[in-house]
């Protein structure tokens, strides 16, 4: 296949916002371009928690590796069990979730390009390069950004990014039968750990919001951690990335951003999947019918700042971070609040 130099809608990114994007847009007859970095799509730095409200009722059940409904919650002086009838987390494997949706939208007649990276984008002029080294330079009608958390769309709309916070990942071989959350303000600060067993493995690992710690702390109390959880993290390998939850909107005359381009991501969990494949939906809506409504994207933003606003008050001092934690799981026991709270996805059923 060979790079064409105009399409109609051209998609920076693979990842699950670029493809749900494609899908629906591909489903329709449209022309669709999607270009990815890496040599296939899916691969990515991820716990791969997916939740009941979110993506669980969406991908396909083989899809999902391990469900649960119950979650341990831990923070420094308490723990508490939160159940539900229906698994309130499940987990995925990104590399088999990314090959399924880019297989949907290949079928559906999306063309994607692997092995290209886009580098310059200027209105709707994009400048790649191809694995061969060679430069080729891409027109199109509508420009999406679904390129992540460094997104070089989202930069060359002069968009500054400041909320966005390292996640860090071990992807260790056993098989573990709780699915923990670690509130630990002395390891994390306003951050996390977690355990989140996979089929033949399990996804160790932490994230923190901008200010509370650097990438490099946060990795090795999160080596410290796990020791004592009984993990020796060392030997593996370990993987990290950046997570955007520092939204500024969406559409900006026919360039769109969705997903961690957008910084549509929760600061205070790191949950993205979900947000990505709704805003791929939506910016695939508005493209069909500018008149469609937005409201799944402003019903994120809602949770976002929520979640925000639990992040700046944890910032303030230590003292006050502790007591959020031990307050937040207080209230998860006493059943003041319920674990959807947390999640990005709203909860209907309420
Ligand atoms: C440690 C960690 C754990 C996480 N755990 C969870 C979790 O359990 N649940 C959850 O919901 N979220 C989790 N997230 C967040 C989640 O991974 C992201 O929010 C989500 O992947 C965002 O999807 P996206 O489609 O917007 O971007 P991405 O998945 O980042 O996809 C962007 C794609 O664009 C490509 N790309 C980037 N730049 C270019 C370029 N210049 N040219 C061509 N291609 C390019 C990339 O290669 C990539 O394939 C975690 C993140 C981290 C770091």
């Amino acid at each position: 296949m060979k790079l064409p130099e105009f399409s109609e809608i051209l998609i920076i990114g693979a990842g699950p916002g670029g493809l749900a994007c494609a899908l629906k847009l591909a489903r329709l007859g449209r022309d669709v371009v999607i270009l990815e970095r890496k040599k296939q799509p899916g691969p990515k730095v991820c716990a791969g928690g997916i939740t009941w409200d979110g993506l669980i009722k969406i991908v396909p059940e083989h899809l999902i590796e391990r469900s649960f409904c119950d979650q341990h919650i831990y923070s420094r002086f308490q723990q508490t069990c939160v159940s539900a009838p229906d698994p309130i987390i499940a987990t995925i494997n990104r590399k088999t979730l990314g090959q399924w949706m880019a297989s949907q939208a290949t079928e559906a007649g999306a063309q994607l390009f692997t092995d290209v990276l886009v580098k310059n984008v200027s209105g709707h002029t994009v400048t790649v390069q191809t694995s061969t080294g060679k430069t080729h330079i891409l027109n199109c009608s509508h420009l999406i950004g679904a390129d992540g958390a460094h997104s070089v769309v989202r930069r060359s709309l002069n968009i500054p990014t400041v909320h966005i916070g390292p996640g860090i990942n071990y992807q260790i071989p056993g098989q573990i039968e709780k699915m923990e959350w670690h509130l630990n303000t002395r390891a994390f600060g306003y951050g996390y750990g977690w355990i989140f067993p996979h089929k033949d493995s399990v996804s160790i690992g932490a994230y923190g919001p901008r200010g509370n710690m650097s990438g490099k702390m946060l990795k090795k109390s999160l080596i410290n951690w796990a020791a004592k959880q009984g993990f020796t993290l060392e030997a593996h390998k370990c993987q990290a990335a950046m997570i955007n939850y520092d939204y500024r909107g969406y559409a900006f005359d026919r360039t769109w951003l969705v997903g961690d381009a957008a910084g549509l991501a929760s600061g205070l969990t790191g949950e993205g999947m979900y947000p990505a494949i709704v805003s791929g939906e939506t910016v695939a809506d508005k493209i069909i019918d500018p008149a469609s409504s937005d409201s799944r994207i402003l019903e994120m933003v809602k949770k976002q700042q929520q979640h925000h606003r639990v992040i700046s008050l944890a910032s303030r001092h230590p003292a006050l971070c502790s007591l959020l934690m031990e307050s937040l799981i207080l209230m998860l026991k006493c059943r003041v609040i319920n674990f959807h709270t947390l999640e990005m996805a709203t909860d209907h059923r309420r």
